[in-house]
């Protein structure tokens, strides 16, 4: 088999967590809550692949996986943390997708007590929680250190594999378009359209297949744009009432902020979106070239990438924009360009 990794040096992390899959026969996965392409893409992969070891593996998530996701193979082996008992299943090992810390996995945290902690992750500001940690911020997507996982354990990538970590980084590269694509990223991409994998119809199911409520939804969005900082700050915001209004579920409101963040002259884009638990605001950040985002939202009790980071903060929507812009404001970039 072509191995990537005797190419280049073998990434820090990986040979241990290796050694921690090959030494135990029953894993449980938990992905972050509100789980995205990423960790549903990666989670899939990596349960797929451990159960043709004949180990035991389950995936499970706190939240659901989004729907956009159902066309992914491996769903058999997904569960939602609600839906069974931490009681009714003893795995050794608990490996952490996507999570910077472990409160990330939510519910599925419960069934983490007490086991061997794997954590395999991209976040600058992951916290190296594990027992052994595969943590490379340089990977755009979890789904990169995954495929390495499994190359290395000389797991054959087949289509439906190669399937979910296609989907993986297709998503959290934007599609190939944000700056943490690389060349490295293109040539992965490549050998998995190698394995099989069918990239326009992917690309037409995640991004190009919208529901009519995700539409009207968005239309009530972006009637509430605002400018700020001499339009070098755009953000939107998000009521429950709209949701109600136009039918959508939550993981609708995914790619929502790439409108305010297309604007011509706008730095730091700012998503606003009530959040079903009451009393809390989630936001999302991202910015263009020059802010770290990842610092803004870590400051704030979130934590992300300096492109794209993210934060549940306590207050209605008023407290927390008036927070997040007060803290922003504090920020000495806002001459520079
Ligand atoms: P989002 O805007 O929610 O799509 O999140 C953008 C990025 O920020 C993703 O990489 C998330 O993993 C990260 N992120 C979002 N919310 C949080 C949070 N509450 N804590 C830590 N990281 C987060
Ligand atoms: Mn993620
Ligand atoms: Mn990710």
């Amino acid at each position: 088999m072509a191995n990537k990794a005797e190419a280049v040096s073998l990434r820090k992390g990986l040979s241990e967590v290796v050694e921690v899959i090959l030494d135990h026969d029953s894993f449980v996965l938990l992905e972050h809550q509100k789980p995205d392409g990423d960790c549903v893409g990666s989670g899939l992969a990596l349960v797929q692949a451990l159960r043709s070891l004949g180990k035991q593996a389950l995936l499970v998530s706190d939240d659901p996986h989004p729907a956009v996701y159902d066309f992914l193979p491996g769903r058999r082996f997904h569960t939602r943390a609600g839906y069974l008992k931490p009681e009714d299943f003893h795995p050794q090992v608990a490996i952490f997708l996507d999570c910077t810390d472990p409160e990330r996995a939510g519910r599925g945290l419960e069934f983490a007590a007490g086991k061997v902690w794997v954590n395999i992750d991209h976040h600058v500001s992951n916290r190296s929680f594990g027992a052994v940690n595969l943590v490379d911020p340089t990977a755009a997507a979890t789904g990169e250190l995954v495929y390495d996982v499994i190359n290395e354990l000389g797991i054959p990538i087949d289509k439906d594999i190669a399937t979910c970590l296609y989907v993986a980084i297709l998503t959290d590269t934007g599609g190939f378009r944000y700056q943490n694509t690389t060349k490295e990223t293109h040539l992965l991409a490549a050998e998995l359209l190698e394995r099989g994998v069918n990239g326009s119809e992917i690309f037409d199911c995640v991004f190009e297949t919208r529901t009519v409520s995700s539409i009207m939804l968005l239309s009530k969005v972006l009637s509430t744009l605002k400018l700020y900082r001499g339009g070098k700050i755009a953000s939107v915001t998000l009521t429950q009432e709209m949701m109600r209004a136009s039918g959508a579920s939550s993981e609708e409101t995914e790619g929502i902020i790439g409108y305010p963040r297309s604007i011509a002259g706008v730095e730091v884009s700012l998503f606003f979106k009530e959040s079903d638990e009451p009393g809390k605001v989630h936001v999302s950040f991202r910015s263009r070239s020059l802010v770290d985002v990842a610092a803004v939202a870590q400051s704030l009790g979130g934590g992300g990438h300096p492109r794209a980071a993210g934060a549940l903060i306590d207050g209605t929507i008023e407290e927390v924009t008036e927070k997040v812009m007060s803290y922003l404001d504090k920020l000495d970039v806002w001459t520079d360009f």
